[in-house]
């Protein structure tokens, strides 16, 4: 794909009291498009889903970096990038599947499924021992109502 018109990098680290600051620092920066409250709402539930299980799953026992990407691009595409180097998946396929989850009793098992509802777009890559790269695609077509 072509080179964004605008991104984000930002890093930080894996305690709960981040995952607030990484979903409205998200949100903030994409607010340029003049996204709908939905728009915005659906990424910020995702960016939210996939910043938790950085912060329970890939560093379970420990704090680790969470990175964090955003390209926007000139049709309107948001791309974020969630990764970190925390302990992977061994079957991703399964991981994605509805309801499934490894911290049984404590989680629904349902992040990964309302990441892809909410969004176009949403791959998954990760080596065991080495982290995970989550990657999320949205079209925004924006209020576009010159209401600003
Ligand atoms: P919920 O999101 O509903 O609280 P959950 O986190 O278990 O529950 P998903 O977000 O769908 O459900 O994730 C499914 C499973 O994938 C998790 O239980 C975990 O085993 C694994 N997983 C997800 N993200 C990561 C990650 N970044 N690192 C390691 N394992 C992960
Ligand atoms: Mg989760």
């Amino acid at each position: 794909k072509v080179k964004p018109l605008n991104e984000l990098k930002m890093q930080l680290e894996s305690r709960s009291v981040n995952e607030g600051y990484a979903r409205t620092a998200v949100s903030a920066f994409i607010s340029q498009l003049d996204p709908t409250i939905e728009e915005l709402n659906d990424i910020r539930t995702s960016v939210s889903e996939a910043v938790t299980n950085c912060i329970v799953h890939a560093y379970p026992e420990s704090v680790g970096e969470i990175y964090i990407w955003v390209g926007l691009f000139d049709d309107g595409l948001v791309r974020i990038r969630i990764r970190d180097r925390g302990c992977g998946i061994a079957d991703v396929r399964q991981a994605m599947e509805p309801l499934f989850t490894t911290l049984g009793g404590e989680r629904a098992g349902l992040g990964f499924a309302v990441m892809e509802s909410f969004m176009d777009k949403v791959r998954v890559r990760s080596v065991p021992g080495k982290g995970t790269s989550v990657t999320m695609d949205k079209f925004i077509k924006g209020r576009g109502d010159g209401q600003g």
